[in-house]
């Protein structure tokens, strides 16, 4: 029995990047999607949200002189490019998956409609939300926390590059060391940073508690449904 029956995934861009200083890298996209499948065959309703950095982010077409909005835009675009690969990727590991966009593109997708994505996940199908928010100035991990709360699932869990939240950053303190459990309040006195701001006072708000773990290593996602000894967990 899974510890956890419903959870909403956050995977950044950079998870589909593998090597790769740009994109979408097949092997690295084929090999997330097994891992998913396996999580999808012990009866767990899945939603996920996919960023979009390995592709195109507004800060950085703001830093270029882009009108930011324009540019936020373009990153939602980017989201959308990951969502349907990620779909793709599922849909050949034989899980059925549909992407559901916060910003229309009905030739394509579904738009985001909440009951219908309900319905989905209680058929076993795995919702991937594109396009964040829909809304400029937001990042995906706010809508992680958004769509996880309306989906009412269990766990928030924010695939990482790092293995969970460290004291100080273990790239420049030898010291530093990681929390197995943390509280928000925690968190928020020692100033920690879990997801950003408006993301972590989300999930703080529903008491939606977030799970941070690292996506490079192998069988991550599985120790973490199945509450094993995996990550950070940041509870209320
Ligand atoms: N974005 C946005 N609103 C949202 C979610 C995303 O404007 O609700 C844009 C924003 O420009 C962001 C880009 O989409 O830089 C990609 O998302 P994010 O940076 O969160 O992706 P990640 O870092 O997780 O790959």
């Amino acid at each position: 029995m899974p510890a956890y029956q419903s959870v909403l995934l956050k995977l950044s861009g950079e998870a589909l990047m593998g090597d790769d200083s740009y994109g979408i890298n097949p092997l690295t996209i084929e090999a997330m999607a097994t891992e998913i499948s396996e999580v999808v065959q012990l009866g767990v309703k899945l939603a996920i949200v996919i960023g979009g950095g390995n592709i195109f982010r507004g800060v950085a077409g703001g830093a270029a002189g882009m009108d930011r909005a324009t540019a936020d835009y373009m990153g939602m675009l980017a989201t959308m490019m990951n969502s349907l690969a990620l779909q793709d990727s599922l849909r050949q590991k034989g899980v059925e998956a549909r992407v559901q966009s916060a910003l229309r593109m009905d030739q394509v997708v579904e738009p985001y409609i909440r009951p219908r994505a309900i319905r989905h996940m209680n058929e076993g199908k795995v919702v991937i939300f594109a396009a964040g928010t829909g809304n400029p100035f937001f990042t995906t991990d706010t809508a992680a926390a958004l769509r996880g709360a309306e989906m009412n699932v269990d766990i928030v869990l924010k695939a990482t590059k790092v293995d969970g939240i460290y004291s100080s950053d273990p790239k420049k303190d030898p010291l530093a060391t990681r929390y197995d459990t943390i509280s928000f309040d925690e968190a928020i006195v020692k100033n920690l940073q879990v997801m950003d701001a408006t993301a972590f006072a989300l999930c703080r708000d529903r008491e939606l508690p977030i799970k941070v773990f690292s996506i490079l290593k192998p069988g991550a996602l599985m120790r973490v449904v199945n509450g094993d000894p995996e990550g950070t967990l940041v509870h209320v």
